[in-house]
């Protein structure tokens, strides 16, 4: 017999979970508790992928295209365990409250989605494709190898990031871009002998300021904006003028912004304020990269590019949502449709793929990656009892 997919034994999965620590790259027994639990209850085809993805299926009755269920396996750093008020890893419940990091992001919603989907078998129209991805905190490696393979090819997807209760429809994109200048390093002696590359720095920090005197704006998502986070010299010492200095700058960015197009428009800026550059120095713009090990062993130069999306907020998936998931408050009508302030793996899913995706999931942003992550147990029994009407919804309307 399958294990019973209550509300109860939900909770009780994503507390063990959160006892699971697992950053990006380490979702290593996160996912393997992940793959038993879905064993457990019954799902299908239950499995991880190259990169370490987890996913199960519970199957429909053929009359509507498969939805994606998606949460992520890792979480962020927990920081300092003294500056937690309840501890990180214990997934305690004080007060009809869930604590812990990965609360509402996202083990909590995690453990709600896969068991609403669970509770959905030999019920839905569709297949019901549950699939939780690795490094979704790093840029969403896992997803984009998801949507690659021909693994899953899901009419539209519901992300479990926290909305509070709304449906979400997009996001800005966040991307790295780091501009590196070149010089000829020498003793601090004598300058002459060398090409300093903080020479210029000045002249790039003006030009990211020019840039972002001039965001654009998108009515539902508001503002792009670049701004400065970092210059980093190479060699460090005080006594040497270094050969190198880059600066790091982070980028929201709004829909149809190509990482193409932030290289040139952030070179057009830099040459218009530094104009001729003194001989020996050089600087080149480009989309920073980390090396990125997943726990089944792939390693990856992944560009630090999350791409936005932006769904209609009359397309019939959203609208179909938003009727059935209703109000929190109880009142009658649809529930609020917002975009997330944060990103997430719907750039990919939508963004890039361009598959209808919406979020819904308990939980409130404020406390996504900070020591007070926490999710409300009585906005969690009722986000868990609208999950299946809202996928009944999402697959109805995708019929249509
Ligand atoms: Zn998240």
């Amino acid at each position: 017999m399958p294990k019973e997919p209550s509300f109860e034994n939900a909770i009780a999965f994503a507390a063990e979970l959160i006892r699971i620590p697992g950053l990006s790259g380490r979702e290593g027994d996160v996912a393997q508790r992940v793959l038993e639990e879905m064993q457990a209850l019954g799902f299908s085809d239950v499995r991880a992928d190259e990169v370490g993805n987890v996913i199960g299926v519970t199957p429909g009755l053929g009359k509507a295209p498969p939805v994606l269920l998606n949460c992520h396996l890792d979480v962020v750093d927990e920081g300092d365990h003294d500056a937690w008020e309840t501890p990180p890893f214990a997934g305690e419940i004080v007060d009809d409250v869930l604590h812990g990091r990965g609360a509402m992001d996202i083990k909590g919603p995690l453990a709600l989605m896969t068991y609403a989907a669970a509770g959905l078998s030999e019920l839905a129209q569709g297949d019901i494709i549950v699939a939780h991805t690795v490094f979704e905190e790093r840029g969403g490696l896992g997803m984009k190898h998801l949507l690659d393979s021909s693994l899953v090819n899901p009419g539209a997807v519901i992300l479990g990031e926290a909305t509070h209760g709304d449906v979400c429809i997009g996001h800005r994109g966040r991307a790295e871009l780091e501009v590196t200048i070149e010089g000829i390093a020498g003793h601090a002696s004598v300058p002459e002998r060398a090409s300093n590359p903080l020479d210029l720095v000045g002249g790039v920090l003006a030009a990211i300021t020019d840039l972002a005197d001039d965001e654009r704006c998108d009515p539902v998502l508001g503002q792009s904006n670049a701004v400065a986070t970092m210059v980093r010299v190479l060699p460090e010492s005080h006594n040497v003028i270094p050969d190198r200095a880059v600066v790091v700058i982070d980028w929201r960015v709004l829909p149809d912004t190509s990482e193409q197009d932030m290289v040139a428009e952030l070179s057009a800026r830099i040459r218009s304020r530094l104009g001729d550059i003194p001989e020996g120095l050089s600087y080149h713009v480009e989309l920073a990269t980390e090396r990125q090990r997943t726990y089944t062993g792939q390693e990856n130069d992944w560009g630090l590019f999350t791409p936005s999306f932006l769904m209609d907020p009359e397309h019939r998936v959203v609208r179909a949502a938003a009727e059935a998931v209703g109000r929190r408050d109880g009142a009658t009508g649809d529930a609020d449709v917002r975009p997330w302030k944060f990103a997430t793996d719907g750039g990919w899913s939508c963004g890039v793929f361009g598959i209808p995706t919406l979020g819904f999931a308990p939980g409130e942003e404020r406390y996504a990656h900070t020591n007070c992550e926490q999710l409300s147990l009585e906005e969690a029994r009722w986000a868990f009892a609208r999950y299946p009407a809202l996928v009944t919804a999402v697959q109805e309307s995708l019929r249509a």
